[in-house]
């Protein structure tokens, strides 16, 4: 089968082409397996990360790709998400917390993933996807859609509270429309550095949208980040009522702007319990649940499709910042 495939850490900045198209085994499933063909796989900044090794896989040659939509060998329409397994036993997945288990295995990382014509999935780790979902539209929703989910929930946001997001990519854009249906009175406040990634916030709902360190009309209940660096964190503590909470989404951060930690002031930034909370992967039931809120909301990602050849170019576009909405691949 094709696959693109990852053979070594590599910085997209002095190497544009990471992954190299080749011609490889069809996977054989184990007997807690199934075989998918993969129809689409969405593109994820957390394959940047993984490529520039700030999430190193544990092995290379690795296949990436983690937004994976495909038909079983009986025909049904399935999705698979970034959990690729957990172990089932430990106290964290014995209490719906098996995004924390200690032996959680990520798909496109830990195994091989979707960016490729086949692949192989444990069985209890697939997804329905509902009829009204092409699978186009169904893809980004099970990563960034999945965790824009969680992460709405643990910013603990109320209907009437006000709500920012940092940065306006694949994922916030799906947190937006959520926030939008979910919670009507709620008004949502969108940074971006992107002139066009603003225009595009407000056409979808948003109150208002400024550059990263404008001041919104009103101060925040919440924040979501989704961006790769620290510099919007200091200005979203800024912006925080009190007891507000700052929810980052990001698996890892770059270090480019690190420094910018050392000039927190505490009076203005973090006192008046404010806090700080990170997201760490999905659960399966964080897929489910957005998977068939989307249907019923008829919440659609907008995107646009690339060739499974095309790989490469979707994901220097994406660490250019050339994003509107989300990247897809088109696999078989
Ligand atoms: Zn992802
Ligand atoms: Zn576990």
């Amino acid at each position: 089968m094709n696959a693109q495939i990852l053979e070594r850490i590599a910085d997209l900045r002095s190497n544009p082409t990471p992954l190299r198209g080749a011609s490889v085994p069809e996977p054989i499933p184990g007997p807690d397996e199934i075989l998918l063909r993969v129809t689409r796989c969405g593109v994820c900044h957390t394959e940047l990360d993984e490529i520039e090794g700030r999430t190193p896989p544990p092995r290379l040659p690795v296949i990436l790709g983690h937004q994976v939509v495909g038909v079983t060998e009986t025909g049904q329409r399935v999705g698979v998400a970034w959990i690729a397994s957990a172990c089932g036993e430990c106290d964290f997945c014995q209490s719906g917390q098996e995004n924390l288990c200690p032996q959680f295995q990520a798909t496109g990382r830990d195994v091989d993933g979707g960016y490729a014509e086949y692949m192989k999935v444990r069985a209890d780790f697939v997804h329905p996807i509902p009829d009204s979902l092409s699978d186009s539209e169904a893809a980004p929703l099970l990563c960034a859609g999945a965790i824009g989910y969680r992460s709405l929930r643990l910013s603990n946001l109320r209907d009437g509270q006000s709500l920012g997001l940092m940065g306006f990519g694949g994922s916030n854009h799906l947190a937006l429309k959520m926030a939008v249906h979910q919670y009507t009175r709620t008004q949502v406040f969108v940074f971006s550095r992107s002139e066009s990634e603003r225009e595009f916030a407000l056409s979808l709902g948003a109150t208002w949208a400024g550059g990263i360190d404008e001041v919104p009309p009103s101060a925040l209940d919440a924040v979501i980040d989704t961006t790769p660096v620290w510099g919007p964190d200091m200005e979203a503590l800024k912006r925080l009522k009190p007891g507000g909470r700052l929810v980052i989404n990001a698996i890892r951060k770059q270090d480019t702007d690190r420094e910018v930690l050392s000039t927190l002031d505490y009076p203005s930034q973090l006192w008046m319990e404010k806090e700080i909370k990170s997201v760490a992967n999905v659960t399966r039931q964080d897929v489910r649940e957005f998977l068939q809120l989307a249907a019923e909301a008829g919440i659609k990602p907008e995107f646009q499709e690339y060739e499974l050849k095309d790989a490469n170019q979707a994901l220097l576009e994406m660490k250019q910042g050339k994003i509107r909405g989300a990247k897809i691949l088109r696999c078989r």
